[in-house]
């Protein structure tokens, strides 16, 4: 049970969870043992939670690819490091070999 408070006539009064459920979603009117006319108002701006559900996957999508990102530019680092240390230990024997 959900327990509400009349804006109106500030009588306190209980609501089903499904019932709380279903007006919190549809933004419908419900009313207090007096009669007057209540609703919930994050339910009057239509689309609002699909649209805070979109940018929440879209938020979610651009997280998981900037982590493939990162994870390549990782790889490509330790490449990059690995391929420098060939080149330094090929102009060392290349060098070497000239002095001789
Ligand atoms: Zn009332």
């Amino acid at each position: 049970m959900k327990h509400e408070t009349c804006c109106v006539c500030d009588m306190q009064f209980s609501i089903p969870d499904n019932v709380y459920k279903a007006r919190l979603d549809d933004g419908k009117s419900f009313y207090c043992p007096n009669g007057h006319a209540q609703y919930y108002t994050k339910a009057i701006i239509p689309g609002l939670q699909k649209r805070i559900r979109d940018l929440t996957a879209s938020l979610n999508a651009k997280e998981s690819n900037r982590f493939h990102w990162k994870t390549k530019a990782e790889q490509l680092a330790r490449r990059l490091s690995a391929t420098k240390g060939v080149v330094t230990k090929l102009r060392k024997q290349y060098l070497k070999k000239g002095k001789k």
